[in-house]
């Protein structure tokens, strides 16, 4: 996918001339001729990256990078400032307006390339994950938005690996004073305390004395553990093409000394606000993923999951020859339970009942919540014998240990009725076989309860 690039300066001129050089890249080019223009289009999300003019009449670019930030609809897109100003004072200002990176004016191919490049290639990653987020919104989880427009990028967890000890020294002086500090002179214990250790941000001097540093950046950048780690990488002076290669590596944003000690802490704050966000949207999804299958009272598979995932395992265990066995177990009264000590303790021990299933059966069978107090237990590669045994024992551990709830009721007897059927009629499949463990739950009901009833098919 080409990223789009929006392009905002109030000189028509400038405009043209990085619109030709993305253009040549093979970017897909948007203009604005003013920070109204482009706020407007960035919140009709039309542009990927945002390579902004710093100054401009009406609102300057410092001001519309406020904004961006400022606004949950558009926070999370990329912005580079351009500027003809170069102090460090400058960009320490256009940092804490939110900006992620800046070119000085006049732009070089390179530096403008190798950038946008790999802002885009970040963006894209984030932007997977802003769009399932924002789907499991809509089933009532909340997007996390309203923490990444609020988050500082404060009290992070870093790791320096440098091995000049004057270096390493003024850095930690200056972090401390916001973040907690551990600092590596050995590149591969950098690696493997990287690795050990839940960093916010992993810092790394390109300088190092017997090493490359950019191995150790890709080395980070190739470890499951460190994957998503952002990390800060520190040049010397005129070395751009290391620089370059190392945004191709995976580097996600650089110094170069001499440090400037605001810039430094600007530049750590970004990174420590875009990874506590892309965190947050990897949690959101991993959360919404579960909830879509899960039930939410018991912690087990919900029925909507099991009666897809029964299909493929019935599907599996005919074409393999392979037997699979389906218990119903419904409690006994259950209603009673409720009418006598209210529905929180029904909800205790539907709760309880869970526990104690997931602790009878083995690892890859299947417990589920199929309905209010009936559940389904699939157990692949068992047959009935095996499965009547197993269901005896469910059975016997309900009976004889009472239920201790917490709602005051003390100790609760409480029993339960099983039906099993398993794979082996002409034409079956999962609606038949939960069909047949129905009518043997039935059976071991009217036949007085507290009882396993298999099948006779
Ligand atoms: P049987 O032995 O015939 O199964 O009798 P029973 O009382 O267990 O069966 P019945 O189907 O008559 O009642 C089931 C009760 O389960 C009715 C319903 O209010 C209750 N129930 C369903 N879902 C929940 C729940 O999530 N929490 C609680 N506390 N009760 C629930
Ligand atoms: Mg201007
Ligand atoms: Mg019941």
């Amino acid at each position: 996918m080409t990223a789009r690039v929006l392009v905002v300066d109030d000189v028509p001129a400038n405009v043209r001339l990085l619109e030709a050089r993305l253009s040549a890249e093979y970017f897909d080019v948007a203009t604005a001729y003013s920070g109204a223009e482009a706020l407007a289009q960035c919140e009709r999300a039309e542009c990927d990256i945002v390579l902004l003019d710093v100054m401009m009449p009406d609102m300057d670019g410092f001001e519309v990078c406020r904004q961006l930030k400022a606004n949950p609809a558009t926070h999370h897109i990329p912005v580079v400032m351009v500027t003809a100003l170069d102090q460090p004072s400058d960009r320490v200002r256009g940092l804490e307006a939110g900006a992620d990176d800046f070119l000085t004016k006049p732009v070089t191919d390179v530096a403008l390339v190798s950038r946008v490049r790999s802002l885009a290639r970040l963006k894209m990653v984030t932007d997977e994950l802003r769009m399932r987020a924002l789907t499991s919104r809509e089933i009532g989880i909340q997007a996390p938005e309203r923490d990444a427009v609020a988050e500082t990028g404060r009290n992070g967890r870093i790791l320096v690996v440098d091995d000049r000890q004057s270096s390493y020294e003024r850095i930690v002086a200056t972090l401390e004073t916001e973040h907690k500090v551990d600092v590596q002179a050995d590149p591969n214990e950098g690696l493997f305390h990287a690795a050990e250790g839940s960093y916010d941000l992993i810092i790394v001097s390109l300088g190092l004395s017997n090493f490359d540093g950019l191995r150790l950046c890709s080395q980070l950048r190739s470890l499951e553990r460190t994957r998503n780690v952002p990390i800060l990488a520190i040049a010397e002076a005129d070395n751009n093409a290391r620089l370059v290669r190392g945004l191709e590596i995976g580097v996600n944003d650089y110094l170069i000394r001499p440090i400037d000690k605001n810039e430094m802490l600007a530049r750590v704050r970004t990174q420590i606000k875009k990874k506590r966000y892309t965190e947050r949207l990897r949690d959101n999804v991993q959360m919404s993923i579960e909830m879509a299958i899960t039930d939410a009272l018991t912690g087990l598979f919900n029925r909507r999951y099991m009666e897809t995932h029964l299909s493929s395992l019935v599907d599996q265990a005919a074409a393999r020859g392979k037997p699979i066995t389906v218990l119903i177990v419904d409690i006994d009264f259950f209603k009673a339970i409720n009418d006598g000590h209210g529905h929180d303790a029904g909800d205790d021990v539907l709760r309880e009942f869970a526990l104690r299933i997931r602790k009878s059966i083995r690892n890859i069978d299947l417990a589920c919540r199929y309905g209010g107090e009936e559940f389904v237990i699939v157990m692949p590669e068992t047959d009935m014998t095996v499965a009547g045994m197993v269901a005896e024992r469910l059975r016997r551990r309900i009976a004889t240990e009472p239920f201790i709830i917490q709602q005051g009721a003390g100790a609760l007897e409480v029993t339960i009725s099983i039906g099993i059927a398993a794979l082996g009629q002409p034409g079956d499949n999962a609606a038949s076989i939960l069909k047949r463990a129905d009518q043997a739950l039935y059976r071991a009901k009217r036949d007085g309860r507290n009882r396993v009833v298999q099948d006779a098919a």
